[in-house]
Formats: structure tokens, sequence, C-alpha cells
């Protein structure tokens, strides 16, 4: 990176006070206060997208007696050394203690979830969204920034359906992903990765499982190469690969189509006969984890956020201390239409607090002086170096609201 005069997110995240990482907690971010606005607009922009498709939001703990996984085949498969296990004495001293895992993903929850009463096929397809933090072991010397790290805040998703709900279920995922990606001007591509060696479940439910995804990219026309043998043990998956400003690949959503743990947690749903069916689970993720993607979008925006998600949005630049006052109450204004912005009333020159502004990587500045005072207006210059006029603080709103609302990448 240092060959392109580029910065990595671990310096970014330092210098505009978004994260930082502690050896107290190695691979487990700290979030400062600028870096949490972010989060918190990734998590708002995340469960918008999420109640619009028709999901259920619900939150399952984070520490399980091991039996789960044990149930679920995450025991054998991913390996009890990827989790963090733990034997608790749960009644005293001389009880026996009792094998608990903190979650190094939900899947295993969620049907519990589901299994909490009878359900019939009305319900059906059950959407049931999470966003939850998970643990999962990676040596101290592995972690890196937030791009590898132990703890993980998933926006994950687990969809009971009937077979033939499949299709459009899949599909609108990969819509979701499409709409979700095109707003951050990565490239991406779709991957369909096969049965592993290792697996859970019969050939015939894999040939289904194949099938069914191999259906839905045929018929809405995507493309996308194999990766042959690269499923998850409980069922085939496709994964989107984006391609940041830095030329970099990564694997961040995915849609998992599994008939082994309705199977494994013996799942069932009442149809219009009266008989009992089994249903298929459907696995999901947009992001992957708040974490990386966070760091991801550091790196490729290199701190110079979109405006949605910058945790200051714009800057008000007294040119004198008289001016002060104006600025003032053009903040209070902006503040009034959840517009977040600061006022730089330091008795310093213009220019300073300019380059300062710029240095934080703030998309707009407002210049306020006598004239911009009498005529009831502000001088707007964004943070790469145009100059927008002179407008009128409704006319500014609108603009900044609009590129906001858009969630666009430019500023003018
Ligand atoms: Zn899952």
């Amino acid at each position: 990176m240092e060959d392109k005069q580029l910065k990595d997110h671990k310096q970014i995240g330092q210098e505009l006070e978004l994260f930082f990482t502690d050896d107290i907690a190695p691979g487990a971010p700290f979030w400062l206060p600028k870096g949490m606005v972010i989060f918190k607009e990734l998590e708002k922009y995340i469960r918008q997208l999420t109640l619009d498709a028709g999901y259920l939001e619900t939150s399952t703990p984070i520490m399980v007696k091991n039996d789960l996984f044990k149930q679920s085949g995450h025991w054998t498969k991913f390996g009890e050394h990827n989790m963090y296990n733990l034997e608790l004495s749960d009644e005293g001293e001389n009880s026996k203690p009792i094998g608990y895992t903190l979650k190094p993903m939900n899947c295993p929850e969620s049907t519990i979830l589901y299994r909490f009463r009878p359900r019939s096929y009305k319900e059906l397809p059950l959407r049931l969204s999470e966003i939850g933090r998970l643990h999962r072991k990676e040596k101290s010397g592995e972690v890196n920034g937030l791009l590898r790290v132990r703890q993980i805040t998933m926006d994950d998703a687990h969809i009971y359906a009937r077979e033939n709900q499949i299709f459009d279920e899949v599909s609108n995922i990969l819509d979701m992903m499409n709409a979700f990606y095109s707003n951050f001007g990565f490239e991406y591509e779709f991957r369909f990765a096969t049965r592993p060696e290792q697996r859970a479940g019969t050939d015939e439910m894999w040939d289904k499982a194949e099938k069914g995804l191999e259906e839905v990219l045929k018929k809405k026309g995507i493309k996308a190469s194999d990766k042959k043998g690269d499923g998850a043990f409980y069922g085939p998956k496709i994964d989107m690969h984006i391609k940041d400003a830095l030329g970099r690949e990564w694997q961040l959503a995915t849609v998992q189509l599994d008939f082994h743990m309705p199977q494994a947690f013996d799942l069932k749903y009442i149809n219009e006969n009266g008989e009992s069916e089994k249903p298929v689970m459907i696995h999901r993720a947009i992001f992957g984890s708040f974490e990386r993607f966070t760091g991801i979008l550091t790196e490729h925006f290199q701190g110079s956020f979109p405006t949605w998600l910058s945790p200051q949005q714009v800057q008000i630049v007294p040119i004198t201390d008289r001016n002060n006052n104006y600025g003032q109450n053009v903040l209070e204004q902006l503040k009034s239409s959840d517009i977040r912005a600061g006022l730089d009333d330091r008795s310093e020159k213009m220019q300073g607090k300019i380059r300062d502004a710029q240095m934080q990587k703030i998309p707009y500045m407002l210049i306020v002086g006598d004239r911009e005072e009498k005529e009831g207006k502000v001088a707007v210059r964004t943070r790469d170096g145009k100059d927008l006029g002179a407008l009128t603080i409704e006319e500014f709103k609108k603009l900044i609201l609009d590129k906001i609302n858009k969630k666009s990448l430019e500023l003018s």
C-alpha cells in the first residue's frame, strides 16, 4: 500500500478517530463515536432493506451449550478448535461442569426460534433476521485490524421455505445484494460453490440443492463462475466477490441452500392437507461482517466516505469571530434536518479551518462571512476543492439531503 501512497484502514481509523484495536482484546475492535456513526448508518440501511423485504428481526444468545453445535454438525465439520469453548458449573462448585460455546454462527439457534411452536405452511416463507455478535478463533498473530477479527458482527438471516419457494427467495436475495453493493462503486461478480468433500446430508439432497441454485442463476441470467467443492458443509452457495478501489478481491455476501439443518433439528410444518413436511433453510448475509466491510470501505474510500456515511457531513467555517452567531444559526437549521454538522468557531484563520475540515474528510464546508450573512447564504466548498458558489440555506439543504437520500458517491 505504501507504493500507491495509500493508507491502510488501521491508520485511517486512528487519524479520523473511527476505531482502533488494543492488545487487551486482540481481534476485537474498539469503536470510537465517529466510527460508530458509520456502523449505525450501515446497520440502519441493512435493517431497512431487510424489513422492506419481509424479514422479521430476532436475537439469539451469544453463549449456548455446545450440545447445539454437536447436533448441527458444526462441532466436527467446523471444528471445535475454531470455537471459544468454556466449562461452567451452573450449580455451585461441586456440580458437574457443562460445556458452553460462544456462538461462531447463528444458524443452529435460529432453528430453535423456528421450533418455538408448531408451524403452518401459511407462515412460510418465514424470514428471520439477526444482527448478532459471533466469535471465531483466530490466532493473535493473524488478527488484522477490522479485516480479520475474532469478534464478528454479522447481518445474518435464515429463511424457512417450501421447496417451491426457493426460486423466489434466492432470487430476491440476489436482488438485495445488487441493490446494496451498487451504492459503493465496487465491481462485483458471483461464484457458485458446490458440494465439498467433507459434507453432511445425502447426495440426493445435494443434487436438489445445487440444481435449485443453478436454476436461479440461469433464469436471472447471472453469470457465475464455479467454485467446485467450496460449498458449506450443509449446502451449496452463491457468493458475491467484490473488487475494491485497490483491485483486491473480497468475498462478502452469500446465500446458501440447506436441506441438512432442517433434518438435523427435525424441523417441520403442517401442509394444507394436515401432513407434516420439512422446510428448506436458506442462509444469507449481505455484508458478511460489519467489521470487515467497514475496514474495506475505509480503504476503498481512503476515509472520504460518501455523505450518507460520513460521521460529520458539514463543517461551518466563519471567516471572522463576528460571523460566529450567524454560523450558529446555520448550524441549528442543518441540525433540525438531521444533518450531521459542526461549527468551527475557533479564532483561527479561515484557510487553517478549511484545511482541518479537509483533513477530517468532511464532505461539505460552508464558509460564512459578512456578505453571506447579509444575504442569508452560505459559500459551499467540497472536500475535494470544488467551489459550488453561494447558496441559500434551503438550497444547500436540498442539495445535501438529495445526496444523502440517494446514497450518492458524488458531492456536486
Ligand atoms: Zn446460517
